[in-house]
């Protein structure tokens, strides 16, 4: 059996210990419960542990989840990649997107977000490695597409997300490249305060980076019942 209450007590005391560690400022990294692939019960068995923040990558598996749990006050996160026909889903039922990588779909998104609700927390996905077909906008491009989510109303850019390859070799590391560039947007007049990375096995050196948001999934709710890859119906 796991135990998410102390999967979630270890993964704090470590989360703690890093900052310390590492010259963070005390409780600045926020835990986000990555439950794809997890039934309703695990997240719910998460928030009487404490947590807050949950992120889904599928919105078929998570609508359905969402409404389970309508009595419980999570923030909701969409970590997946989002097709444009699904954009309104998004736009009506989370509280962030950690994918946006293109202006189109910031647009509609805008379009779509709902009057009565605040306006959709955004961070923009970055993708150092753009020969492997990798989702994510390329460093270069991120200025000019930062500066043009940051005119739409009814978005909130955030900050900036990366999903590294597991063994990807590259020097500076990407999570060092990432801070870089939130650096340097705050420094061209941007006010970012996210930085989504680190997943289960590497969020320790995210956190050494300057992560604000790690998304964890199996450390917290053990292995994945079912493998969801990008080729399950799921979208
Ligand atoms: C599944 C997933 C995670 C969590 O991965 P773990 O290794 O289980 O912690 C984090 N981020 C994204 C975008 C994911 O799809």
């Amino acid at each position: 059996m796991i135990s998410i209450a102390e999967n979630l007590a270890a993964l704090t005391r470590r989360i703690h210990d890093a900052e310390q560690h590492h010259g963070r400022r005390p409780g600045s990294v926020t835990l986000l419960a990555v439950s794809k692939g997890q039934p309703a019960a695990q997240i719910r068995a998460a928030h009487q542990a404490g947590v807050r923040h949950v992120g889904e990558s599928y919105l078929q598996e998570a609508l359905p989840k969402q409404a389970e749990l309508a009595d419980l006050d999570l923030c909701w996160h969409f970590i997946g990649s989002l097709q444009a026909n699904k954009s309104r889903a998004v736009a009506s039922h989370f509280d962030w997107l950690h994918s946006l990588d293109r202006l189109q779909l910031a647009q509609r998104l805008d379009a779509q977000r709902p009057a009565e609700l605040p306006p959709l927390n955004v961070l923009i996905q970055v993708g150092f490695e753009q020969r492997t077909g990798r989702a994510g906008v390329a460093p270069d491009d991120l200025p000019r597409l930062a500066g043009q989510i940051a005119q739409l109303p009814r978005l909130r850019l955030r900050g900036l997300m990366t999903l590294p390859l597991p063994q990807q070799a590259c020097s500076p590391h990407p999570f060092v490249r990432l801070a870089d560039l939130l650096d340097r947007l705050n420094g061209a007049g941007h006010r970012l305060d996210t930085l989504s990375m680190g997943m289960s096995d590497d969020f320790e050196a995210a956190i050494a980076a300057g992560a604000t948001l790690i998304r964890i999934g199996s450390a917290l709710f053990g292995q994945r019942p079912t493998p969801f890859t990008a080729q399950t119906q799921y979208g």
